[in-house]
């Protein structure tokens, strides 16, 4: 589904990935994991086009979607992308922040978008809040309300960054058990974390980065039970 072909990224004169290659097949769940600051937000920020890579090429289904004319509505249509601090648009409802971008960009029919979004809050067990602003919700309500905005366009991939590191830990498990059911109906999905627990859960796939490249990766099992890298050793251990 994904290839991400030797990609380098440069913030000047700093090189942040280096000759980087992944692809990840259909419902695949991929984890990335390293220390702060090895690449990982940069890394799914290139693939939804919210920075330009440098060198390389990342390709969907074959099509190239980086460099010059490329379709960025429509690519982000396909991979949607969730950030730590929700963003939820305050100013809006739980309904209207999930129905926007289905009116705006779909032109989907204002029922057809709020019986899917009803459908999706129902599933998540927020259907009570959707009259409700961002505001009168708990920081894992809007987080749920955040992913739920992303599936409402029928993305084929789904980025997700750090999107339990903002919330209190009692408000985690309610996040993780969406990506949990998401997983289990197939979504293919890339998520940065700093929850090895959850990456253990849900993850087919670990890749840790460490300063920009892939160090290491495998199954969950594997990398957590039995790393080979030196780096991979150090950086678990310096975490218990
Ligand atoms: P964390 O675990 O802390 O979220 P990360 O693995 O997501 O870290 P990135 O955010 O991808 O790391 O950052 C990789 C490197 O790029 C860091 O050295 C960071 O300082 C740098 N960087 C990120 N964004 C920018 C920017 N807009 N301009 C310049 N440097 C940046
Ligand atoms: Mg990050």
């Amino acid at each position: 589904l994904l290839e991400i072909d030797g990609v380098t990224k440069h913030y000047g004169t700093l090189e942040v990935l280096s000759n980087l290659s992944l692809s990840v097949d259909e419902h695949e769940v991929i984890c990335l994991i390293g220390p702060s600051g090895c690449g990982k937000s940069t890394l799914l920020r290139c693939i939804n086009r919210l920075e330009e890579i440098s060198l390389g090429e990342i390709r969907i289904h074959g099509d190239r979607i980086t460099g010059p004319g490329v379709d960025l509505d429509r690519l982000r249509r396909d991979i949607g992308i969730v950030f730590q601090g929700y963003n939820l648009f305050p100013h809006m409802t739980v309904l209207q922040n999930t129905t926007l971008a289905p009116l705006k960009v779909l032109g989907m029919k204002r029922r057809e978008a709020e019986d899917r979004a009803m459908a999706f809050l129902e599933r998540i067990g927020l259907a009570h809040k959707a009259g409700d602003y961002p505001d009168r919700l708990s920081g894992g309500q809007q987080q749920r309300v955040a992913i739920v905005r992303a599936l409402m366009m029928d993305p084929m991939l789904l980025l997700l960054d750090e999107i339990t590191s903002a919330l209190d830990p009692e408000l985690v498990a309610e996040v993780l058990d969406i990506v949990r059911d998401l997983a289990a109906r197939g979504m293919t999905m890339m998520l940065a974390t700093h929850e090895m627990g959850f990456a253990r859960e849900v993850a087919n796939r670990i890749c840790f980065l460490q300063a920009g490249k892939i160090y290491e990766q495998g199954p969950p099992a594997e990398i957590f039970g039995n790393p080979k890298g030196e780096r991979t050793q150090a950086f678990l251990r310096s975490l218990k």
